[in-house]
């Protein structure tokens, strides 16, 4: 059995994002305000078996989170059967018993738990009112739904879309069809959202869902992204407090990205907080990336990708993809540099990346 991956600084490798498509019907501001046509043509993105296989092999390495994204996950025809598949990696490994001396033939041993145990989407939401059902009934555990504003117009400016309604309504049929805990994404930038944070909070409680919060990050293929724009998780966190006082949730923070609050009156839903800007947690980092054409990402700002789509046409056997990909998080960064005084964006967007 392949040993599970870890990447050079010990960090292990417990949580994959898997971009379904580069394709995306918003027009976020923050991400990919002109819409940019897909970097690959089709026949250079994953297929739904390539997707299933090369999942199949990080479960196999250890992988136990898969986060479905894009682009716009939805706007793939196949994604429910892409969920299906995925879902039935969720067996445990360990019902799985792995033959280990081959001079005894039915001789079996317990080799251990490997087995994905979390299987999530982030979509925008707008496909939702007609098909939360079918994703719960596929096989997806949770879904993160993102929503930057809760007036029409400012969600209008920051999506470039006037769909603010639908996508209350695909938060509401995510609830109706089972998908909780529904967490709620909002990039707060300044100038834009930052006067909304304690709506959010208290929209958060009125609804019992986990909202949160993410600073803006030099993700945008505009490359117009500045520090100045960046609202710090310190003063989200202050914003909501004058209004809602806030409770840490004790617990280890592990590889979390979010810093977890609960509300101190004891109302439904809670706060997380996402700041890789100003505080960043890449030392508990247990993420990597494949996109939507197959490449493997090892940091979110990495501005080097590697094929895992070449390896798998090229014929390669399980055993080589196993190696390759090994070799590949080997190489993953120690940090992120947004801080330092020479950082590069990297070239492709959140959108293309996935995030
Ligand atoms: N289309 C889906 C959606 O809207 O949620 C999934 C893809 S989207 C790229 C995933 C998340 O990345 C969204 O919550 C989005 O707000 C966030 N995002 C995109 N660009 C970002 C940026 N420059 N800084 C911070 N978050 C960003």
């Amino acid at each position: 059995m392949a040993g599970i991956l870890k990447d050079s600084y010990n960090r292990p490798i417990r949580d994959l994002r898997v971009s379904l498509t580069d394709r995306c019907n918003f027009r976020c501001f923050y991400c990919l305000p002109h819409g940019e046509p897909p970097i690959a043509p089709k026949e250079q993105m994953l297929s739904y078996e390539e997707i299933e296989y090369a999942c199949d092999i990080f479960v196999e390495l250890g992988i136990e989170k898969i986060r479905l994204t894009g682009g716009e996950p939805m706007m793939r025809r196949d994604i429910e059967q892409i969920i299906f598949k995925l879902s039935q990696l969720k067996t445990p490994m360990s019902d799985k018993l792995q033959l280990v001396d081959e001079s005894a033939n039915d001789k079996l041993k317990f080799v251990g738990h490997r087995g994905l145990r979390d299987l999530a989407l982030t979509t925008n939401g707008y496909f939702l009112p007609h098909r939360a059902e079918s994703l719960k009934t596929a096989g997806l555990d949770r879904i993160t739904i993102s929503l930057d504003s809760l007036k029409r117009d400012v969600f209008k400016q920051m999506t470039g879309v006037d769909v603010l309604d639908r996508v209350m309504e695909g938060i509401q049929a995510a609830k109706d069809a089972g998908l909780e805990p529904i967490k709620i994404n909002a990039v707060i930038v300044r100038g834009h959202n930052e006067d909304e944070v304690a709506d959010f909070a208290a929209f958060a409680r009125e609804h019992d869902v986990k909202m949160r919060f993410i600073e803006f990050m030099p993700l945008d293929s505009g490359h117009e992204w500045s520090r100045a724009d960046v609202v710090s998780g310190r003063e989200i966190r202050q914003r909501i407090e004058e209004r809602f006082p806030l409770e840490p949730i004790e617990e280890s923070r592990g590889s979390n990205t979010a810093s977890r609050y609960r509300f101190a009156d004891g109302a439904p839903g809670e706060i997380g907080i996402i700041a890789p800007v100003t505080e960043p947690f890449c030392g508990a980092c247990s993420r990597i990336r494949l996109t939507a054409d197959g490449q493997i990402r090892t940091c979110l700002f990495s501005t080097v990708e590697y094929s895992l789509r070449d390896v798998m046409r090229d014929g390669a056997s399980r055993q080589e993809i196993i190696q390759f990909i090994e070799g590949v998080v080997l190489k993953k960064e120690p940090r992120h540099y947004i801080n330092d005084p020479g950082f590069v964006a990297p070239s492709r967007s959140m959108s293309f990346i996935g995030g």
